[in-house]
C-alpha cells in the first residue's frame, strides 16, 4: 500500500487515500486535520483533530490507534468530532482497550450535529452538514472568513477610503467563503441539504460506483452515490474541483480512470478529479 497520495489546488493541499469498504482518510495537513482516519496511518499522527463522517470500520478503526500513538509520544490528546451517536460506543471501545494494555488514555470526542460550527483558528471553521448513509453520517466544510471591501465603494481612490473611515464609516464587510467540503459515504442528497456544499471552491465527494456493473438502485440501497447520478447534476455544482473518492474497490485505479474518461463530458474533464485509494 501506497503511504497516500498528495493533491493539491490553489493554496489547498490535501495528502491521504480513499477505496469504498477499505480506507478513507484525507488530510489538510496545514490545518492539522484529517477527513475519517482510515486504520491510522502514520500521516495522520501528529495531526490535532479529525472529523469522523460516519463510524464504518474504512473510515474510522484508527482512532484507537492514533490515540495510543499519541500519548506514547507525549502529544496533547487529539479532537475527534464525530455523530454523536457514534461517542458512546467508541468510549466503550477505549475502555475496553485501557483494559487490556492496562493504561489510561486521554482523549476527547466530540458529538456534532448539522450546521455546527467548530472554529479552526481566526481565520477559518469547519460547518457540519447532513449527509444520508445508512447510520448516522455527517459531511464537513472549511469556511474561510474574508474582509472585502463593500461592493459600493470599490473603484473609490484609496484617499477617498481613508475619508469614509475618518467618518466612522464601516467600509468593509465580511464574506464566510465555503472552500472544501467533504463528505464520507452518502447518497446524492447530501448536494440538496446545504446550498453552501455545490458552491465550495472544492468538493470532495463519493462515487462508489461508475458503471453498469451495479444499478443507481444498488448504490442507495447501501447508502451510496453512482456515477450515473452525479453526470446529470455537474451542471449545476458550482465548485471548481470535484474530488471524487471511495470508488469500489472492483475498479483498479487505472480502470477507474479510464471509465472517468470515457464518461464524463469534455466540458466537464477540468473540474474533475480522481483521487486514488491504493
Ligand atoms: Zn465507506
Ligand atoms: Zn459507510
Amino acid at each position: 500500500m501506497q503511504a497516500g497520495e498528495s493533491w493539491d489546488h490553489s493554496k489547498y493541499k490535501f495528502h491521504g487515500l480513499s477505496l469504498s469498504g477499505i480506507r478513507t482518510a484525507i488530510a489538510m495537513p496545514e490545518l492539522s486535520l484529517s477527513f475519517d482516519v482510515a486504520q491510522g496511518y502514520p500521516f495522520l499522527l501528529n495531526l490535532k483533530q479529525f472529523f469522523l463522517t460516519h463510524g464504518h470500520l474504512d473510515h474510522a478503526a484508527g482512532v484507537p490507534y492514533i490515540i495510543s500513538q499519541k500519548a506514547m509520544n507525549s502529544q496533547e490528546p487529539g479532537k475527534f468530532y464525530m455523530p454523536s451517536s457514534l461517542v458512546e460506543p467508541l468510549d466503550q471501545i477505549m475502555k475496553i482497550w485501557e483494559k487490556i494494555e492496562d493504561h489510561q488514555y486521554k482523549y476527547d470526542f466530540i458529538g456534532v450535529k448539522a450546521d455546527d460550527e467548530i472554529p479552526l483558528n481566526p481565520q477559518c471553521y469547519i460547518k457540519v452538514f447532513p449527509t444520508t448513509h445508512r447510520i448516522e453520517s455527517f459531511g464537513y466544510t472549511v469556511f474561510e472568513i474574508h474582509k472585502k471591501l463593500k461592493t459600493e465603494y470599490l473603484g473609490l481612490h484609496q484617499d477617498e477610503i481613508i475619508n469614509l473611515r475618518r467618518q466612522g464609516l464601516e467600509v468593509n464587510e465580511i464574506q464566510h467563503l465555503p472552500v472544501v467540503s467533504f463528505t464520507g459515504d452518502t447518497q446524492i442528497e447530501f448536494l440538496d441539504s446545504r446550498d453552501w456544499v455545490r458552491k465550495s471552491k472544492i468538493l470532495f465527494m463519493e462515487a462508489t460506483y461508475l458503471d453498469g456493473r451495479k444499478s443507481i438502485e444498488q448504490a442507495r440501497q447501501w447508502g451510496h452515490t453512482h456515477l450515473d447520478e452525479i453526470l446529470p447534476r455537474l451542471k449545476e455544482i458550482e465548485c471548481e474541483k470535484i474530488v471524487l473518492i471511495h470508488t469500489s474497490s472492483r475498479y483498479s485505479d487505472k480502470e477507474a480512470l479510464r471509465i472517468l474518461n470515457e464518461r464524463i463530458p469534455q466540458e466537464f474533464k477540468e473540474k474533475i478529479v480522481f483521487f486514488p485509494g491504493r
